[in-house]
């Protein structure tokens, strides 16, 4: 297999070392990444820039590494568009530093990195660690994400469709199985922080501490994680909202005519 190891974290983030090393008994492995951190970069493509790729060192042996000033994304697609000259097999993103759960996966760019692979039609895992902190051990996470890889999954996922994994900082003793699971609901603790600059003029932070969640509910990403399983959950990229669908079918939106008059809503 050839696998492309991605992630937002910055090239030389422990959980993307973690991660290429796991990879490679399967096969080769390449990693291109953003040089510095791009934590919540989202999903973006590059277009009105130059964009720069440069070899560089890499801890582990036997693994090209690549890094970029760009978004993660941006260097998946340089490597899907013939950076790489050999066809990739399988896109890896991650291990990232923190869960992406929940509303995470809108400004994700460990997801972000997994989308754009799918969107070349090539199967993605994202793996990211329940944990932000400094110490985080990542062995436990690169020795689960092996297990995946090794499981095969990624060979049976349909068009536009990745595997989100997030994994609980436990050691792996502890970790009590997998859960496929939905999307649960994060809560953001944001808080706009203003100051003033030398001249006098506002600017502004998003501060605040950092996001929490219901980890109540059964069956979502965020339940799993803080009862101690892998959670997985499979993620198309067709946004729509099937429910929401049938419920405008009561509205007869289609019989509507565009611009006809009607009395404003209260
Ligand atoms: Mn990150």
């Amino acid at each position: 297999m050839r696998i492309l190891v991605a992630n937002d974290d910055g090239i030389y983030a422990p959980g993307i070392i973690a991660l290429a090393e796991a990879m490679l008994p399967f096969g080769n492995v390449t990693v291109v990444t953003p040089q510095e951190n791009r934590s919540a970069i989202g999903h973006r493509k590059t277009m009105h820039k130059p964009l720069r790729i440069d070899p560089v060192p890499f801890p582990i042996k036997g693994i090209d590494a690549y890094a970029t000033l760009d978004a993660p994304s941006d260097s998946v697609a340089v490597a899907m568009l013939g950076f790489i000259k050999d066809p990739i097999d399988l896109v890896v993103s991650g291990i990232n530093r923190g869960g992406n759960m929940g509303q995470d996966l809108t400004y994700s760019g460990t997801v972000s990195a997994a989308f754009e692979a799918v969107i070349f039609r090539k199967p993605a895992i994202a793996f990211s660690l329940v944990d932000r902190s400094e110490q985080a051990d990542y062995g436990p996470a690169a020795a689960i994400a092996r297990q995946i890889v090794a499981l095969g999954w990624h060979t049976h996922l349909p068009p536009l469709t990745l595997l989100n994994v997030n994994i609980p900082a436990l050691p792996l003793d502890q970790i009590k199985g997998f859960k496929v699971v939905r999307q649960g609901l994060r809560t953001y603790n944001d808080e706009l922080i203003a100051r003033t600059d030398p001249n006098g003029r506002p600017y502004y932070w998003i501060g605040g501490p950092a996001p929490t969640g219901d980890t109540t509910e059964e069956g979502t990403d965020l339940w799993a994680t803080h009862n101690g399983y892998v959670a997985i959950t499979p993620i198309h990229l067709d946004m729509t909202s099937y429910a929401m669908m049938r419920e405008m079918d009561l509205w007869q939106v289609e019989q509507l005519m565009p611009g006809a008059a009607r009395e404003p809503h209260q």
